[in-house]
């Protein structure tokens, strides 16, 4: 590249050693670190040299970039949807506790260690504790990556070479894509279906299991549709009944992982009683109604846990240190978030929007929550919303903090179920820029 001649603007464009040394810009070297601040640095430079950017404006610009930047793009968003359990928003999001918990294991942690004698420990032993103790009905617990991958370490360990029966009203997509039938058939078990769409008998899984070389029986609940009308499906104990006679486990996934029964959702199984009620095995996902980390969980009889915990699939499957550490605090400390918003009293919502409504000017409608994440489809969760201009919802979300509300008749609504009390200044504050933006 040839030298611009003196008068050109670009030589006053600053150097960057210059731009290194400036304050803001060493001290976000430590969030940033050094690839990031210089490619920050690289692009001014560059659009200054294009004539984009004036070569007086470069320090400010960078200055700037830096001081908004993190090491990682992730941006909080306040989720005003009204959905609880919101699968593109991360699902769950973590309680103040396992916050701390996940804060306390990112360092060096004894997550296999036994402070006392200095010996190597199970791994995540007391997380296995705190879940045992949430679900007393088990006889053991393991914990592992996601609920996907506890489907797939239980019909692997159980089932690989064999056949898994699975009743035809229970083959489901999840999202994305994701169907149970076909991570199944990864593993190299067979899957054996057997019934209707609306009607499985007990004499359907009966005949599978004698004409079939069976590892295990699989009851899937079909987490984000419901079959009404004329229907049949064959009850645990049943199941457990017939799986006994032929020394064959059940496996239940429960999909949505209460370990405990809500009364708000009375049609949403939980794992204790799916236990009680014939279950030899529990498969259930950490971040939806549970409200802790990613995880996925198997409860169920000790020697079973215990195959499965000692299959070398189990190895790549298993939980990180920080999930861990969140879900102890999940399972053992206070409500986590999703409980909160789950039993979100309908009045204290009420006269939350109605304030901010009455500060923007904007109308508050009656509006209905969900549970989300495939769980408890059709139930509504009774609340109220903000009612701006459709035009609204495209700025909140674009905007510092980031909104996501509800577009839905035409109309853009802000729903406060799944927004911290403490944050309803913000939400206002975003709800008024958005609003004054032309
Ligand atoms: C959500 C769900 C899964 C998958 O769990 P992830 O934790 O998302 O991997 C499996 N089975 C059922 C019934 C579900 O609802």
């Amino acid at each position: 590249m040839s030298k611009p001649p003196v008068t050109d603007p670009r030589r006053r464009i600053p150097r960057t050693d210059t731009l290194l040394a400036l304050p803001a810009v060493s001290d976000a070297r430590v969030r940033l670190g050094d690839n990031a601040i210089r490619d920050i640095i690289r692009r001014t430079q560059d659009s200054a040299r294009r004539g984009d950017t004036p070569p007086e404006d470069v320090e400010r610009i960078i200055v700037e970039s830096v001081s908004g930047s993190y090491a990682s793009s992730s941006r909080a968003v306040l989720n005003a949807t009204g959905v609880v359990v919101h699968t593109n928003l991360g699902r769950a999001p973590l309680s103040p506790a396992a916050l701390d918990a996940v804060v306390a294991a990112s360092g060096y942690v004894d997550v296999e260690l036994d402070l006392e004698t200095g010996a190597r420990s199970k791994r995540g032993a007391t997380t296995r504790a705190a879940l045992l103790r949430a679900c007393p009905a088990a006889g053991d617990a393991l914990m592992v990556n996601n609920g996907a991958a506890a489907l797939v370490l239980a019909t692997t360990a159980l089932a690989a070479g064999r056949a898994v029966v699975i009743s035809r009203g229970e083959m489901i997509e999840i999202g994305a894509g994701f169907r149970l039938t076909e991570l199944i058939a990864s593993t190299g078990a067979r899957l054996y279906e057997v019934g209707t769409t609306n009607r499985t008998h007990a004499h359907d899984y009966a005949d599978a299991l004698t004409s079939d070389d069976v590892g295990a029986i699989l009851k899937v609940h079909p987490s984000n549709f419901r079959v009404e009308g004329f229907t049949s499906e064959t009850s645990l104990a049943e199941l457990r009944t017939l799986g006994r006679a032929y020394g064959v486990p059940v496996v239940a996934d429960i999909g949505s992982g209460l370990l405990q029964p809500d009364p708000l959702l009375p049609d949403e199984p939980d794992a204790t009683t799916t236990l009680d009620s014939g279950a030899d095995l529990v498969i259930a996902s950490g971040d939806k109604l549970l409200g802790g980390p990613q995880a996925g969980l198997l409860f169920g009889d000790a020697a079973l846990v215990q195959r499965l915990a000692k299959h070398p699939l189990a190895r790549a499957v298993r939980a990180d240190k920080l999930a861990l550490a969140a879900m102890e605090a999940t399972v053992g400390g206070p409500r986590p978030p999703v409980w909160n918003h789950l039993h979100a009293d309908p009045g204290a919502l009420r006269v939350r929007a109605e304030s901010l409504g009455a500060a923007v000017g904007f109308p508050v409608v009656a509006h209905d929550g969900r549970v989300g994440g495939g769980g408890a489809p059709g139930v509504p969760l009774p609340g109220w919303a903000i009612r701006l201009p459709v035009a609204t919802a495209a700025r909140l979300r674009l905007g510092e903090p980031a909104v996501l509300p509800r577009v839905h008749d035409d109309a853009c609504l802000v729903d406060l179920r799944c927004v911290p009390e403490a944050d309803d200044p913000r939400v206002l504050a975003a709800i008024r820029r958005a609003l004054d933006e032309p």
